[in-house]
C-alpha cells in the first residue's frame, strides 16, 4: 500500500530561480507500506532537500505530496509528527537541550493539553534510553556528547514518536562501526516486526546492500533509478552516478553482496 506519493515534484530554494540555481524537478515517487529505502547520491544531488519535502519542512512549488491518503498541506504539524519522524543529517540544537529532553520531545505529538508527558510516556522514553545506550549521558547538554551520542539520542527521539515511516538523513554518518550494526538492526528489525517503513539517505553502498530493500539515486536533482537493491547497485549504475569503478563480490557461503570501490590510484 501507498503511503507517500509525490508526484510531478520541482522545488528551488529561490522563487526566481536562475539556470545556474539547484532544483529538483519531475520528482514522482511512491513509498510503499514496509520498504526499507535507501535514497542515494553525489553531495548536492538533493537528497537532503527531498527527505525535506516529505516532512513537510519545505514546500514544493509545483507537485502535491500525499500522505496517508491526504495532501501534506492539509495536515496539522502535529498529526505529520505522528506519522513521520525525522533525525536530521547534523545532530545538533541550537538550545542546550539535555539528552532526555530531546528523547522526550518525541513524545510531543501525544501530549495533552497539560503539555506534562503522563507515565506511558515516561516508561516509553526511559525504555528508548536504555536501548541507544544513553543512559549515562541523559543530563548531559546535547551539545556537549560526541557526534555518534548525539546521533543516537535523535534517532531515540525519532523512534518515541512512534511513527509509520522513519525519514533518516545519514544517520550512520557519526557512528562507530558497533553502533552502525546495531542501529541498522534495529531499524531492520523494526521494519521487519512492526512494519515501520524506513526511508535513509545513504553514502555506505554496502550499509545499502545489506540492509535495503529498495534503492533511489539521485542525480542532479532528478531521480535516476527506483530499483530494487540489488538491480540498482551494479557497478554500470555506480559509475554513472558517482563516477567510481566498483566491483560487487557475493559471499558464496551468506550470500551477502559485497561492493569493492576500485579508485584510480595515483602512484608516485
Ligand atoms: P545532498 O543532501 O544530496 O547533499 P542537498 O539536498 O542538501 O544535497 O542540497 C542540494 C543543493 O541545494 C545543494 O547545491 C545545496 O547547496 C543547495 N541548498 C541546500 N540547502 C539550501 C538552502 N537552505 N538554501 C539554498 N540552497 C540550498
Ligand atoms: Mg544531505
Amino acid at each position: 500500500m501507498s503511503l507517500i506519493k509525490l508526484s510531478n515534484i520541482e522545488f528551488s530554494y529561490r522563487e526566481v530561480k536562475s539556470d545556474s540555481d539547484f532544483s529538483l524537478s519531475d520528482i514522482n515517487l511512491i513509498i510503499n507500506e514496509g520498504d526499507f529505502l535507501s535514497i542515494l547520491g553525489p553531495n548536492g544531488s538533493g537528497k537532503s532537500t527531498l527527505i525535506k519535502l516529505i516532512t513537510g519542512y519545505l514546500e514544493p512549488q509545483c507537485g502535491e505530496i500525499i500522505l496517508d491518503g491526504t495532501d501534506l498541506k492539509n495536515y496539522r504539524q502535529k498529526d505529520i509528527a505522528k506519522k513521520i519522524a525525522y533525525v536530521p543529517q547534523i545532530p545538533t540544537s541550537i538550545y542546550p537541550f539535555s539528552v532526555y529532553e530531546i528523547i522526550a520531545m518525541g513524545r510531543f505529538p501525544y501530549l495533552g493539553i497539560s503539555g506534562f508527558e503522563k507515565s506511558e510516556d515516561i516508561a516509553i522514553i526511559d525504555k528508548m534510553i536504555e536501548l541507544m545506550e544513553l543512559s549515562h549521558l541523559v543530563n548531559k547538554g546535547i551539545n556537549e556528547i560526541s557526534g555518534g551520542e548525539a546521533q543516537r539520542a535523535f534517532i531515540g527521539r525519532a523512534l518515541v514518536q512512534q511513527p509509520k515511516i522513519l525519514l533518516l538523513d545519514e544517520p550512520n554518518a557519526h557512528l562507530d562501526i558497533k553502533h552502525q550494526i546495531s542501529i541498522f538492526n534495529l531499524l531492520k528489525k523494526l521494519n521487519n516486526k512492526e512494519g515501520i517503513t524506513i526511508v535513509t539517505v545513504m553514502h555506505d553502498l554496502n550499509l545499502t546492500s545489506l540492509y535495503s530493500s529498495r534503492v533511489v539515486m539521485l542525480k542532479n536533482g532528478k531521480i535516476f533509478l527506483d530499483g530494487k537493491v540489488n538491480d540498482a547497485l551494479i557497478p554500470e549504475k555506480i559509475k554513472n552516478v558517482f563516477e567510481v569503478d566498483v566491483e560487487i563480490t557475493t559471499d558464496v557461503n551468506s550470500n551477502l553482496r559485497t561492493v569493492l570501490i576500485k579508485p584510480e590510484l595515483e602512484r608516485s
